[in-house]
């Protein structure tokens, strides 16, 4: 049977072919095409008001409080939405704090947090004229280490030491990379006859460390140079005394503790 679509081709394809001009019925087989066709755009046109005519009555049929409360859930579902985006945005920003404040391998405070707090220090130091003190913490022989069991051991060593510093010192203490194998502390509020004491503890858990390396166990130590921030003093000057004292406690011998005089 031919179908709806094969029957307006053909009727399309007779109405085209030129050796039916003027035959009577290529006439009315004309006029009755051109009447189905308007029937049809009559038919499409009251469909589509038709459709609008009903959204719109299915908008005035809803009360006031219907068309309130369908804005009120748009307007929570875009809160909702923005509160998301902001939570993600405060814990990307903590994100980019912590790794721009922070050394990747150990963890604690890298060179730049350092410098922040001993500007912060020095200015508290200078305002309320409050003792602070320094330490310089380098690891002994360390080259050894990794030449002996290979870079990634060395690495897993800087790692505990962190550990063992940040557990060792007080909440109000600062430890950090300073680059390499090399170590910052600083000590607010605190005089050298104080700092002795804390110094001396980082120094003997670090010597108690025992990285284990399959069934054998790895001891380092290391060396500390400190020194107390002088009044008039700027950071810098500390910190070149504390420098100092570590060498000095390199040449004498390492794993320990020299005080640059007061
Ligand atoms: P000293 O007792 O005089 O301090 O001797 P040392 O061998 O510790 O000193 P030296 O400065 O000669 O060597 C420091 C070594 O630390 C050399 C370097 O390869 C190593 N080192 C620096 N940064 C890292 C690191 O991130 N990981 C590892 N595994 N090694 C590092
Ligand atoms: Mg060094
Ligand atoms: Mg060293």
């Amino acid at each position: 049977m031919t179908s709806e679509r094969e029957l307006d081709l053909l009727i399309e394809e007779l109405l085209a072919d030129r050796q039916y001009d003027g035959h009577p019925l290529r006439e009315a087989l004309y006029l009755k095409h051109q009447q189905s066709l308007d029937q049809l755009a009559r038919l499409e046109r009251i469909a589509r008001i038709s459709d609008g005519f009903q959204s719109m009555a299915r908008a005035q049929n809803s009360t006031l409080s219907e068309r309130y409360h369908k804005q009120l859930r748009q307007l929570e579902k875009v809160a909702r939405i923005s509160d998301r985006y902001q939570d993600m945005m405060r814990d990307l920003n903590l994100a980019l704090k912590e790794a721009s404040t922070h050394d990747t391998l150990t963890g604690i405070a890298n060179r730049r947090l350092l410098m922040e707090r001993l500007r912060e220090e020095s200015e508290r130091a200078q305002r309320r004229n409050e003792p602070y003190v320094l330490a310089m913490l380098d690891v002994d022989r360390f080259k050894q280490v990794n030449d002996t069991w290979g870079h990634e051991v060395g690495d897993r060593v800087l790692v505990e030491i962190g550990r063992a510093m940040e557990a060792a010192l007080r909440q109000y203490d600062l430890c950090g990379r300073w680059g390499g194998e090399e170590f910052l502390l600083i000590l607010p509020q605190t005089r050298l006859s104080d700092a002795a004491a804390i110094i001396e503890r980082v120094r003997s858990d670090i010597r108690c460390l025992a990285v284990r390396i399959g069934t054998e166990a790895l001891s380092v130590t290391a060396s500390f140079g400190v020194a107390e921030h002088k009044p008039g003093e700027t950071y810098s000057q500390t910190l070149s005394r504390a420098d100092a004292a570590l060498l000095e406690a390199k040449r004498s011998g390492r794993d320990k503790c020299e005080f640059a005089a007061v």
